[in-house]
């Protein structure tokens, strides 16, 4: 059997339930953005890990190493946004191959230390080896959230209205510009900006958490249309998805009518926009919507609604059923 053949999350069902069983009350391991780890009776540790392989996450040479040091930190501490959770600790592992030099070194450090310097985060600890050709990052980050303020993918419930932070699509149309070598105008480099440098939304989730009309919530990765068949598997429901409320960027519609992109297809599967999907009872979504504007000064998005049934998402444009053939960033498909 080939790995293309059941995908990544095949990989991990068939020995996840094993460890699984070893778990104790108040844990959560395997299933989530994040692992959680009781602290006491009133905080849970928060745990995730990531990544990054030269050539499969990233371009060597067209990221900057300032750049890459940023993104390897950022996309970790969004799936502590996603549980809510405070950034507290960091530990580095880097494989690295005779021909990186000790100045791309201490740039890609910077990088990652501007970001740590935000949440005043240590690095704590890590690994350095040598690689045999290819650059190899992993980073793990420990947050803190109160036990009170889980809001776990599980946790949707029927007539919730499906929101999202920010825009979708804009990374995947900076890895288009990169891809295609498009010339550097305003609007392509601020693209290429979303996807080398996302602002992970640790001050949106810690405050998101807070709301008791929250239910479930995870960080978009790989695309709404893979994730939400996470919260969608977890809470064993269903959801509708209304494509024109998509939140787009004026940037990648410009960038789409230039250059013949699909910019709904970009926001539904494109994936790295590092933007919290997360689910809320109907009948608060005014108020909720009302008190993030006036904190954040930014809107939130109403996508869809969770409805019961067969796990998976009915895809609506202006009402109408329409087909989404794109699933989301799958590492071990061909497709
Ligand atoms: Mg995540």
């Amino acid at each position: 059997m080939d790995l293309k053949d059941i995908g990544e999350f095949g990989f991990i069902n068939r020995f996840a339930n094993k460890f699984n069983s070893f778990i104790k009350k108040d844990e959560i391991g395997i299933g989530d953005d994040c692992a959680v780890i009781p602290i006491n009776e009133s905080y849970n540790y928060v745990i995730t890990t990531d990544l990054l392989n030269e050539d499969i996450h990233f371009l060597k040479n067209k990221i900057s190493p300032e750049e890459l040091g940023y993104k390897s930190l950022a996309v970790n501490l969004s799936d502590l946004a996603a549980m809510g959770a405070e950034p507290k600790f960091s530990f580095l592992s880097i494989g690295i191959p005779n021909h990186i030099s000790v100045e791309y070194l201490d740039a890609f450090i910077s990088g990652f230390y501007k970001l740590s310097e935000k949440y005043k985060m240590p690095l704590m600890g890590g690994d350095t080896t040598k690689s045999s050709d290819k650059l190899i990052i992993n980073v793990t980050v420990i947050g803190q959230c109160e036990k009170t303020e889980m809001h776990l993918r599980s946790m949707a419930k029927e007539g919730d209205l499906i929101c999202v932070t920010g825009f979708l699509g804009d990374s995947a149309g900076g890895l288009k510009v990169l891809l295609n070598n498009l010339e550097p105008s305003p609007n392509n480099k601020y693209l290429v900006q979303k996807h080398h440098t996302p602002e992970p939304r640790i001050q949106e989730g810690m405050w998101l958490a807070k709301q008791k009309t929250v239910h479930a919530m995870m960080d978009i990765s790989d695309g709404i249309a893979s994730d939400l068949i996470h919260i969608l598997n977890a809470s064993n429901k269903s959801a509708i998805i209304h494509t024109e409320k998509l939140p787009i960027s004026e940037a990648l519609l410009k960038g789409s009518t230039e250059n013949n992109w699909n910019p709904i297809e970009l926001a539904c599967s494109g994936g790295e926009d590092y933007e919290l999907l997360f689910t809320v009872s109907a009948k608060n979504i005014d108020k909720l919507k009302k008190e993030y504007t006036a904190q954040f000064s930014e809107n939130i998005s109403v996508v869809g609604e969770i409805k019961i049934g067969e796990t998976g998402i009915n895809w609506l444009k202006n009402g109408v059923e329409i087909t989404n053939n794109k699933n989301g960033f799958n590492h071990f498909s061909n497709k």
